[in-house]
C-alpha cells in the first residue's frame, strides 16, 4: 500500500504546509479558530500513501482535536476503508479548508482560493496515485486542477467514475469523485453507493 519512499523533500514540504497553516493569521477563519480554541486541521496518515482522500472542511470535532474526519463522518469513512481492507495509516486524509467555517456552513469561494494552495503542496509532496474526493467542493476543485473541467458534472452523475489524468511533467493520477460520507447519514441508501464506489477504488490501489 505504501510507495518505495524515495529520498525526496516530502517531509520538508509537509512541515512547511503545517507551519504556514498554523500561522495563517490572514485567514478570515483564523479569528474564529482562536476564539474557540480550535486547531487547524492539516491532514493525517501516511506521507507515502498511494490513496489520498480530500474532504471539505473540518467540523467541530475535527477543529477541537486537529484531526480530520474524527466525528460521525469519520466513523463512516473508517468503515468504508475497512470494506476494502484499508486502515487510516495506509492512506492520507485531508480537506480543502484547513479551518472550520462557522456553523458548518459551506466553504466560500474566497476561502477555497486561500486554502487550496496548501492542498496543492500536500498533493505535490505525497504524490498519490489515486485521489478520492469526498463531496462536491473537493470534486470541483480537484477536477479543475487536473484539467477535467469539461467532465465535471453533478456528484449524483459522476460519483464512482474514474478519471485518469496524464501529464508529461507529473506522474499520472486517477481521480475518483465520491459522495461525502456525511451524506449517507441523511440518506442511508448512499451508504451502499459509497460501498460500491470503494470497490472501484480498490482496483486502482
Ligand atoms: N467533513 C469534512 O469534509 N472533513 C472533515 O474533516 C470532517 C467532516
Amino acid at each position: 500500500m505504501k510507495s518505495d519512499a524515495p529520498h525526496d523533500n516530502r517531509e520538508e514540504i509537509l512541515r512547511s504546509v503545517r507551519d504556514d497553516v498554523v500561522n495563517l493569521t490572514s485567514s478570515p477563519l483564523y479569528i474564529y479558530r482562536t476564539e474557540n480554541n480550535y486547531f487547524p486541521v492539516i491532514g493525517q496518515g501516511s506521507h507515502t500513501a498511494h490513496l489520498m482522500f480530500i474532504g471539505e472542511a473540518p467540523g467541530r470535532n475535527e477543529a477541537q482535536t486537529g484531526h480530520p474526519f474524527c466525528g460521525a463522518a469519520g466513523k463512516i469513512l473508517d468503515e468504508l476503508c475497512a470494506s476494502i481492507d484499508l486502515k487510516r495509516d495506509d492512506v492520507y486524509i485531508t480537506n480543502i479548508l484547513k479551518d472550520r467555517p462557522p456553523n458548518n456552513r459551506d466553504p466560500l469561494p474566497e476561502e477555497i482560493e486561500l486554502y487550496a494552495p496548501f492542498l496543492d503542496r500536500q498533493i505535490e509532496a505525497i504524490k498519490p496515485r489515486v485521489i478520492a474526493t469526498l463531496g462536491r467542493f473537493s470534486m470541483a476543485y480537484i477536477m479543475k486542477k487536473f484539467g477535467l473541467e469539461k467532465e465535471l458534472g453533478s456528484i449524483s452523475k459522476i460519483h464512482g467514475h474514474v478519471f485518469e489524468t496524464h501529464s508529461l511533467f507529473a506522474p499520472a493520477v486517477v481521480i475518483i469523485p465520491l459522495y461525502h460520507p456525511a451524506a449517507s447519514i441523511y440518506d442511508q441508501s448512499l451508504k451502499q453507493t459509497l460501498l460500491n464506489d470503494f470497490q472501484i477504488i480498490k482496483k486502482y490501489i
